[in-house]
């Protein structure tokens, strides 16, 4: 009964109208359940009066005193600027957007009750654009800590905390069912909890609850995690399902390819291929995440693979984010394959017309064993005579659903087997939210012979001095790398950038080669540019971050990067590991532009200390939260609405044996768990 009430849909509310309704639609908020599912990113405590003495820079407060000036600064800006004083000191009040009735409201003498945040300016504490009511010197502070909801635009606060306070009344009168059990004694149960989280009383924690430590919290959190692996699990599950071609080679053709190299792979390599071969072998797809540092020779583990499935007479996709790097895995896997008779194709959005029905024409004739491209080789209608395994390099590029249809591609009932490589090492709290239906090889070793690369800071103050080091290190034979600015995710300001950086070492450094590289450059020159680099016949590329996954240049020893405060570590890990490759002790010159802010200034240094993409990545989750880490949103992991990484860390092992143990035991209390927390978080996760 009680679950029947909870999903009656919100059009019945009070104060739903169409517009409403449908801005909660967009939310993904469509039962009474959905909306008590929905928890406040944070809460303002208007529930007491802080004195102006007892102000602390950035924490809200309600304030209440009388004017003692009032009146609007005249300058190229008018502001309207008053003082309040209330016995223990005295707050200056701010607004730089005014009506004039506004300006006459704040009269001298009177009485102000009002709410902000305090920055504290000049030694005083100061409020821009609080909010306020003057006069009534009674004005009611609120009875609970007031909610703040995540809203799509155009829905208001007080709208949504009008709609949860009538779901708060359901909620009493129904009391949704405790699907976990074995909690600890004092754990709050989940109707409790989540009446908490909407309305914590005044006297609630609030440092708790910042900190995502008040048990209501942790109890709901559980549960969340609990569910989410559910999730990975039953997918996982569905996957055991499918059939999938087991793979009888002998391994002839990935052993000539060994022979053929002029190394001999590392033992961590060996191993990794080994992993991956039993799952070949099983008549169930594969699904498998091969984890290894920037430089530990992914690629080459990924063509091992794709040996034995070829020599099994099946076909193979190799699926890369850039259409560079999918260019350059072309000319290394033509490079092993093509002298043992195999044929490898390069298939992107550029190839069209004619060409393209030729191409598409022979991997379904089953004439091409390897298909290479960026992932818009999946997108439309390549159909494969026997696609057995797919290879997707810098998988945490891709969300989750590019994942899942992938794995739909199989013809004939039969599943694609699927390893996906990571470009960044992913902390294991991480990848036991993110990658639970995946299994998971790395590789812990980096070729022999590499040495450390040096990483300095530089202020961009000194660009040219930098550039008249880069100048004298070209002359003696060294290749460098030089990355532009990133500008606002906008590709053509990014190219900008680039020209003229391009433009003004050609015109300090006339003597050099130098190459440019941008969004913009089309494929066919872009591949011109690369192997021009590559050949030793450009001494500097200039480029935006079109470079920054898997190209493999092992001459090239200089990385300079511009304004590095604007990157992310993982990505400065990545950019980093482009040079390194070589025999040559190779640098990285980390420009940036001064001032730097407190945690610009942590990564930088983070970055000056470790090499280890694994350290870097614990480090960049501790910094950046985890949707930022994993590079995408729509991992379902940035998008919990209790939980949070790296703060509930230590609810992961629970949750999964939990959640292992309910899929095995209690198959219908699992889906009601997976149902209500995962139902609307799909919807949200395109907002
Ligand atoms: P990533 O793991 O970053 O994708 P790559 O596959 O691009 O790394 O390999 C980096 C470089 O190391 C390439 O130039 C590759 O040829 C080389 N390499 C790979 N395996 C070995 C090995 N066992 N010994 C020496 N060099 C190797
Ligand atoms: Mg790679």
């Amino acid at each position: 009964m009680s679950n029947n009430i909870l999903q009656l849909p919100l059009r019945q509310f009070k104060g739903v109208g169409p517009k409403v309704f449908s801005k909660l639609e967009s939310m993904g908020l469509k039962t009474v359940e959905d909306l008590l599912f929905h928890f406040p990113l944070r809460y303002q405590d208007k529930t007491r009066l802080t004195s102006i003495g007892e102000l602390q820079e950035g924490i809200d407060a309600v304030v209440r005193g009388t004017i003692r000036a009032s009146g609007i600064a005249k300058g190229r800006r008018p502001t309207l600027i008053a003082k309040v004083d209330d016995g223990t000191g005295l707050l200056t009040l701010r607004f730089f957007h005014f009506r004039r009735a506004q300006a006459l409201q704040l009269k001298v003498g009177d009485t102000i009750t009002l709410f902000g945040q305090p920055r504290l300016v000049g030694g005083g504490p100061e409020f821009a654009h609080p909010e306020y009511i003057v006069g009534d010197r009674e004005a009611q502070l609120e009875e609970a800590l007031t909610p703040v909801y995540p809203v799509t635009e155009g829905m208001g606060q007080s709208t949504m905390r009008n709609l949860t306070r009538q779901a708060l009344i359901y909620l009493t009168q129904n009391p949704p069912e405790d699907l976990l059990t074995d909690l600890p004694g004092n754990s709050p149960s989940i109707a409790d909890s989540i009446k908490f989280l909407h309305r914590p009383p005044p006297k609630a924690n609030i440092a708790a609850i910042v900190a995502g430590e008040h048990p209501a919290q942790l109890r709901l959190a559980l549960e969340e995690l609990v569910a989410h692996q559910i999730s990975l699990l039953s997918r996982r599950a569905r996957t055991q399902q499918k059939k999938a071609i087991s793979v009888a080679s002998q391994g002839k053709l990935a052993a000539a390819i060994g022979d053929g190299l002029p190394f001999k792979l590392t033992a961590a390599q060996t191993r990794v291929c080994s992993e991956i071969l039993a799952d070949l072998r099983k008549s169930t797809p594969m699904l498998r995440l091969l984890q290894g540092d920037v430089g530990s020779g992914k690629t080459l583990v990924a063509a091992m693979t794709a040996a034995h499935m070829v020599e099994a007479g099946h076909q193979v996709a190799l699926m890369a984010p850039t259409e560079l790097l999918s260019e350059q895995h072309f000319s290394g896997f033509q490079k092993w394959f093509e002298p043992m008779g195999v044929k490898v194709l390069w298939l992107t959005g550029q190839v069209k017309g004619k060409a393209r029905k030729t191409a598409l024409e022979s991997i379904e004739a089953g004439e091409v064993d390897i298909v290479i491209g960026t992932h818009a080789l999946f997108q439309d209608t390549v159909v494969f005579k026997s696609l057995g395994l797919v290879l997707v390099d810098e998988q945490h590029r891709f969300g989750v659903n590019q994942r899942l249809s992938l794995t739909q591609r199989g013809l004939n009932e039969v599943t694609p087997h699927q390893l996906t490589m990571t470009a960044t090492p992913i902390p294991r709290t991480l990848s036991m939210v993110a990658y639970a239906d995946l299994d998971c090889s790395t590789i812990d070793e980096l070729p022999p012979g590499r040495k450390p690369i040096t990483t300095v800071l530089i202020d961009n103050e000194r660009r040219q001095s930098v550039i008249e080091r880069v100048g004298n290190a070209c002359q003696q034979g060294r290749q460098a790398y030089w990355v532009c600015a990133l500008i606002e995710e906008s590709e053509a300001l990014d190219a900008n950038a680039a020209e003229v950086t391009a433009a003004q070492l050609t015109d300090a450094l006339p003597n050099l080669r130098i190459g440019l590289l941008h969004g913009r450059v089309s494929s066919q020159e872009k591949a011109e540019i690369m192997a021009a680099f590559a050949h030793g016949n450009l001494d500097i590329l200039v480029a935006t971050t079109v470079i920054e996954v898997g190209v493999d240049v092992p001459n090239a020893s200089l990385m300079i990067i511009e304004n590095a405060e604007r990157f992310g570590l993982a990505q400065l890990h990545q950019l980093r590991g482009r040079v390194g490759r070589g025999a040559v002790e190779s640098h990285c010159l980390l420009m940036y532009q001064s001032p730097l802010s407190q945690t610009a200034r942590e990564r930088l240094s983070v970055m000056r200390e470790s090499q280890d993409g694994f350290v870097l990545a614990e480090k960049d989750l501790e910094i950046r939260g985890p949707g930022e880490v994993l590079g995408t949103r729509q991992t379902g992991v940035s998008s919990f609405r209790v939980a949070q990484l790296p703060e509930h860390d230590h609810l992961l092992e629970d949750a999964q044996s939990i959640a292992s143990n309910l899929v095995s035991t209690d198959t219908a209390r699992a889906e009601k768990i997976e149902q209500r927390w995962t139902r609307s978080l799909e919807a949200f996760a395109h907002v």
